[in-house]
């Protein structure tokens, strides 16, 4: 039963072939028996999973339908969750209990999934090998000595490892994207805005955004569906309608045309991983896609633009971590000082200490408008570079990473080539546009992606492009030895 998609579950729940009940019991015993190799959850909720399952099994017994109904999922610790332990991974939030929902999750659950639990991930959101968690680094399941790619690394390895169908995950710099791309998922970050950030604890407000990682981009269309809409409570939610996701999946691709950035195949670009993503172009040209060689002569600015505005914006969003109102507080503060100090020294890890003090430098008095401004009037110019691709292609086409999973701790003393390593994915995140990881081949056994980029609001196009590659691969079909 772990094998099925959540397509194949909604399949089986309205045949009655099983019962949520019957698929969440057989998920939990999964997790109980394989999570301790991969540390892919932080918080297992058996209890609130059963109930919810016979929850939606009575409201299928109703007469009730819904994709959704009975499906079981997970969400990554930084979606508050009622009651339960919400802790972004951190010291800090080791003790914090969510006294609400968030959007996501609310929605998810009146849609009547299933919480299997929270997932690991890097602290705070920061990183891309999912080693910073205050509770250990989370295992590829491809190869358990290499990272699953992060910040949102538990959810990617729990679904690649068939501990379940879908997860959600949040991507402010390709943490989704870049995780679905070393664990052989389908991973989309939606368009800034389309899926509420209210709940979502905050890393960088105008860059983050939840989304969907699971196998397929059948799979994708449908968790998504869940999770999209405007949100009043959420200032950046944009008030645009939702389509039928699932419905946009069977389109022609004939006379598509697709844009392959000369930027994306510099210096840096793993030559095995540049040959799978031309098989992925050219599979596409089969399928009646029209290739164009394009440019985003701004492209190599994005990494320096992105490391500044993500920390600046972090620096001012955790500065609510003062150890009064949430989480981890020192013992014995000599006076409120020493309490701030001590509190967020002894909460905070060593990379999100890195990020506060980088953000503070940068929107310090006298550096602001040599740092926080100059970057961004280079987001503009890379939002600028997509604007004018766009007028000339439907979909952008590249690598999602530069290389395959490195191995756990390979790149721990030189954090600057971890930032690297975020290279094709961030340039979305600047720009607030769609973007898509989906499986494309192996390099050493280990899984590669490729990326797919939109205009606003296209992610159907995205879901419609991958879905019609894998009617026509198997790439996303392979499951991990041992899983
Ligand atoms: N690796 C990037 C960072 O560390 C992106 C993280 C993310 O998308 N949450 O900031």
């Amino acid at each position: 039963m772990h094998q099925l998609t959540l397509a194949e579950i909604a399949r089986g729940l309205a045949d009655k072939k099983f019962s949520s009940e019957e698929l969440t019991k057989t998920l939990l015993a999964r997790i109980a028996q394989l999570d301790p190799q991969l540390n892919s959850f932080i918080t297992v909720t058996e209890d609130l999973a059963l109930e919810q399952a016979k929850a939606a099994d009575a409201r299928r017994a109703n007469g009730e339908t819904g994709a959704l109904l009975g499906a079981p999922i997970a969400h990554k610790d930084l979606f508050c969750t009622q009651g339960v332990r919400t802790s972004c991974a951190s010291k800090m939030l080791d003790n914090f209990k969510a006294p609400y929902d968030a959007t996501v999750v609310a929605k998810l659950a009146a849609a009547g999934t299933v919480t299997l639990g929270k997932t690991n991930m890097d602290e705070f959101a920061m990183g891309s090998a999912n080693e910073s968690s205050y509770y250990g680094a989370v295992k590829n399941p491809w190869n358990l000595e290499h990272v699953p790619g992060g910040s949102s690394g538990g959810s990617a390895a729990a679904v690649a490892a068939r501990l379940l169908p879908a997860a959600t995950g949040t991507d402010t710099g390709g943490s989704i994207r870049q995780p679905a791309a070393l664990t052989n998922l389908t991973g989309l970050k939606p368009t800034y805005g389309r899926v509420s950030r209210w709940g979502m604890i905050a890393y960088a407000s105008s860059l983050d955004q939840g989304g969907p990682l699971a196998r397929t981009a059948e799979d994708c269309a449908i968790l998504l569906q869940g999770m999209a809409g405007f949100d009043p409570q959420d200032s950046t939610s944009i008030d645009e309608p939702v389509p039928d996701f699932s419905a946009s999946l069977n389109g022609s691709l004939q006379g598509l045309r697709i844009g392959v950035p000369k930027e994306f195949f510099s210096e840096g670009l793993d030559a095995r991983i540049a040959e799978l993503v031309h098989n992925s172009v050219k599979a596409l040209e089969k399928l009646g896609a029209v290739i164009k060689p394009i440019s985003l002569p701004n492209m190599q600015h994005a990494i320096p633009a992105y490391y500044v505005i993500a920390p600046a914006e972090a620096s001012s969003n955790l500065s609510r971590f003062d150890g009064v109102r949430f989480g981890h507080r020192c013992e014995d503060p000599k006076d409120l000082t020493d309490l701030y100090k001590r509190s967020r020294a002894e909460g905070f890890g060593p990379e999100v200490q890195r990020r506060i003090l980088v953000g503070a430098y940068a929107l310090s008095a006298g550096y602001y408008d040599a740092y926080y401004l100059q970057a961004q009037k280079i987001r503009r110019l890379i939002k600028n570079d997509f604007m004018t691709a766009f007028n000339e292609v439907d979909i952008i086409l590249g690598p999602t990473t530069p290389n395959p999973a490195w191995k756990i701790g390979a790149k721990n003393s030189d954090p600057v080539s971890a930032y690297l390593e975020d290279v094709y994915t961030i340039t979305a995140n600047l720009a607030g546009l769609p973007g898509l990881s989906m499986p494309a081949g192996f390099v050493d056994g280990l899984p590669v992606g490729v990326q797919l980029l939109a205009p606003y609001f296209q992610e159907g196009r995205l879901l419609n492009v991958a879905h019609q590659y894998q009617l026509n691969t198997d790439w996303h079909t392979r499951s991990p030895a041992g899983f």
